[in-house]
């Protein structure tokens, strides 16, 4: 089996963003379209404090009913067909039913049969310190892929553990940062996953099929 794969969700597999400004911009003095969140500290911006910015999340239930991001059944698949299990790592520790929420979420979207784990970070650690746990999991000493649209998670992730290709979502809130490993799509990211599974099995031409398979399902 191979290393197992490592993916964010809020705003990376799912969009969060869409209905979040919905939530903040009521009774927002200045209101935002996410497109002008510059910055990933969103109760900063809405002068909220992080108490009452998760309170909001949890209350409007939003993390019920997101849609998926385009392109994310189809990095779920690759993995499936790689056989990679995938580890969902999120950091919804603020909200008390993060893990029981997401999985029926999952199922509720068809993609929990995709899923292998779902680790809730727990609310004020850094996302980053769970990595081990994730790799002590699988009893490996390296995963294959981490997708983040957080640069501080990824740049972490990079400096200080084991995982083959660490890789940042493009999001308005990262734009500004400079880090060269990055995608703006999820089609982009299922292309790393699999030049990144290539690069450790050094058989370049073995997942073809699932390359063609994927494009394919693509120009449909
Ligand atoms: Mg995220």
């Amino acid at each position: 089996m191979p290393p197992p794969v490592i993916l964010d969700l809020d705003d990376t597999l799912a969009n969060l963003c869409t209905p979040l400004a919905e939530v903040l911009n009521k009774n927002a003095t200045t209101r935002y379209h996410p497109k002008d969140w510059k910055e990933f500290n969103l109760a900063k911006l809405y002068s909220l404090s992080d108490e009452a910015f998760f309170e909001r999340i949890v209350q409007s239930k939003i993390l019920e009913t997101l849609e998926l991001e385009e392109g994310a059944q189809d990095l779920l698949a690759v993995c499936s067909r790689l056989r990679a299990p995938v580890v969902i790592l999120t950091s919804r520790g603020y909200h008390p039913r993060a893990e029981a929420l997401t999985w029926k979420w999952a199922a509720q979207k068809g993609i929990a049969n995709s899923i292998s784990e779902v680790v809730i970070v727990p609310k004020g650690q850094k996302k980053s310190a769970c990595v081990p746990q994730v790799l002590e999991m699988f009893g490996v000493d390296y995963a294959l892929f981490f997708l983040d649209d957080h640069i501080d998670n990824v740049k972490e992730v990079n400096e200080h553990y084991n995982v083959y290709c660490p890789l940042l979502m493009r999001r308005p809130w990262n734009a500004n940062h400079r880090y060269p490993n990055n995608v703006t799509h999820l089609w982009q990211a299922t292309t790393r996953l699999i030049a990144a599974y290539e690069g450790i099995t050094q058989r370049p031409t073995d997942h073809k099929n699932i390359v063609d398979a994927y494009f394919g399902r693509r120009s449909t």
